[in-house]
């Protein structure tokens, strides 16, 4: 598998204004503060605190709202504004919020300057570098959030740092990779494809890890004990092996939330009388996190690598169509289903017209932009059903289901003006016109004894009474001169 990422991060399309950005930035925050501030014990850090890993993700994902100091500038103000509506000092608001933006700029500085393939979790480094930046980023938060949470609210310095730094790095570690990884326009736009990867060429994602997942976690809280945080494990590389990065990213943020929100409420409470057991469960659930987000990468990774390989091995690579044997191969599947299902077969062979004096004439690579144009050209007036491939040099077949004969023959006349109407244009201004000749082999209801290789031959020699009648024509088998279609 490829082990190098894109030279440089791509910035992500100029969509809106920045102030536009801006204000996404600043109500996105205001409102996460919100949410955090609402599981907030008295005078105490709050449980839940998504703002911070909200930010991250949304500046690493819009380069261009992050290169704008005014950005922070707003979101520091989300902040600030939040606690000033709840009815915290100015004091408690400004020293708290310096340490989220301080975990927020730490771990921005460390992730930005690294490809976009590794920020946005399709790499296979990806989860070590999520690591490393959502570590940075929690120290960060634990040093100017740590200190000013001390002073402020009055816990000792140790146990200050300890808990912003490991509450921050499990928010940072659940919440970031679910923006990092969401596809372009979600939650609005986005096409499947791009949220469930592995699902590529299967109708329907696999239904049952998911049940196996909470199975796993009614499971986890019935028997409970020291070990139950892995009872989850195989179902979560499952569901990752099946759905891919994002939705992995959001099972893991819901299942590891839950999981807090029930040890906050039932084994004990998330305040400095037990700072070294929250510390101690949110640091595992945090690392925990990342295998299944790892086997999701991995997993999407090979995935793509094998329907990159399978488009090379079957496509023609100059031209994009079809290649010999998968044409052969592909043909001979339709060709006996039509056999099942009494379906009719059409098979076009096309070759275009005096093409080794454009190669002459106009050079090689001239001839390659005609093979390419008119493969792009003949693609797109056939139905996705149809099957076109290249059988070498400037030859071409078309395999068409269930057409008439008089059908399948428009389809060839069709290519024909077509390419004809098509001006290749050359280097010193003047056009280059091509034709080409097609031979048509139809039959109704292909039998038994009708091969994939008996109707290519048949097509072929239709071509070739194209070809000595004078070219740049749809010859059809049945109507060539008698003593050729013997
Ligand atoms: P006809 O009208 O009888 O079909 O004549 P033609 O010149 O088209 O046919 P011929 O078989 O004599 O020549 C085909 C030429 O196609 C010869 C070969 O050099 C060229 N050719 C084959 N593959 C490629 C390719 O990938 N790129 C380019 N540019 N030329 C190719
Ligand atoms: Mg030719
Ligand atoms: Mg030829």
């Amino acid at each position: 598998m490829q082990e190098s990422a894109a030279p440089t991060r791509a910035t992500a399309p100029a969509t809106g204004s920045l102030w536009r950005g801006q204000l996404m930035l600043l109500s996105c925050v205001f409102l996460a503060s919100l949410v955090g501030i609402s599981s907030r014990p008295v005078n105490y850090l709050s449980a839940f605190w998504p703002a911070n890993a909200i930010l991250l993700g949304l500046l690493l994902r819009h380069p261009r709202w992050a290169a704008a100091p005014g950005s922070w500038l707003w979101a520091l103000a989300g902040f600030v504004a939040a606690d000033l509506l709840t009815g915290a000092s100015w004091q408690k608001a400004l020293g708290l919020n310096l340490g989220n933006l301080a975990g927020v700029l730490a771990g921005w500085l460390y992730l930005q300057r690294l490809p976009e393939a590794i920020v946005r979790l399709r790499h296979q480094r990806s989860v070590l570098h999520l690591l490393a930046g959502c570590t940075i980023a929690a120290l960060g938060s634990a040093l100017v959030g740590g200190v000013a949470g001390s002073r402020l609210l009055g816990t000792p310095l140790v146990d200050s740092m300890a808990m912003w730094m490991f509450s921050e790095f499990f928010n940072f570690i659940l919440i970031t990779p679910v923006l990092l990884s969401a596809p372009q326009g979600w939650p609005t736009q986005w096409r499947r494809q791009d949220v469930l990867l592995p699902l590529r060429g299967r109708p329907m994602p696999p239904l049952l890890p998911l049940p196996a997942l909470l199975v796993s976690e009614v499971v986890t809280v019935l028997v409970g004990g020291p070990g139950s945080l892995g009872f989850v494990m195989p179902a979560l590389v499952w569901c990752a092996m099946a759905y891919g990065v994002f939705p992995i990213t959001v099972l893991n943020l819901l299942l590891y939330g839950w999981k807090t929100a029930f040890a906050a409420l039932g084994t004990f409470s998330f305040t400095n009388l037990h700072v070294w057991e929250v510390v101690s469960l949110r640091m595992g659930m945090g690392l925990l996190s990342l295998a299944p987000l790892a086997v999701a990468c991995a997993y999407g990774l090979r995935l793509q690598a094998l329907e990159k390989l399978n488009h090379a091995v079957n496509h023609d690579y100059l031209t994009g169509a079809l290649g010999r044997r998968a044409l052969m191969e592909r043909g001979s599947r339709l060709l006996e289903r039509l056999r099942e299902e009494g379906g009719s077969i059409a098979l076009l062979m096309l070759d275009l017209d005096h093409f080794k004096q454009i190669n002459d004439q106009h050079g090689h690579a001239q001839g390659d932009a005609v093979l390419q144009q008119f493969s792009a050209l003949a693609q797109q007036h056939l139905r996705p059903q149809d099957l076109f491939g290249r059988l070498g040099g400037e030859e071409f077949a078309v395999l068409l289901p269930r057409l008439t004969r008089a059908q399948a023959e428009a389809v060839g006349e069709r290519l024909n003006q077509q390419l004809k109407a098509q001006r290749f244009a050359l280097p010193g201004g003047s056009e280059l016109r091509v034709t080409l000749s097609a031979g048509l082999y139809h039959v109704q209801r292909p039998g038994p004894d009708d091969s994939l290789e008996q109707l290519l031959s048949r097509a072929d020699r239709a071509l070739y009474s194209a070809k000595a009648a004078g070219r740049d024509q749809v010859r059809a088998y049945e109507d060539m001169p008698a003593t050729a279609s013997a």
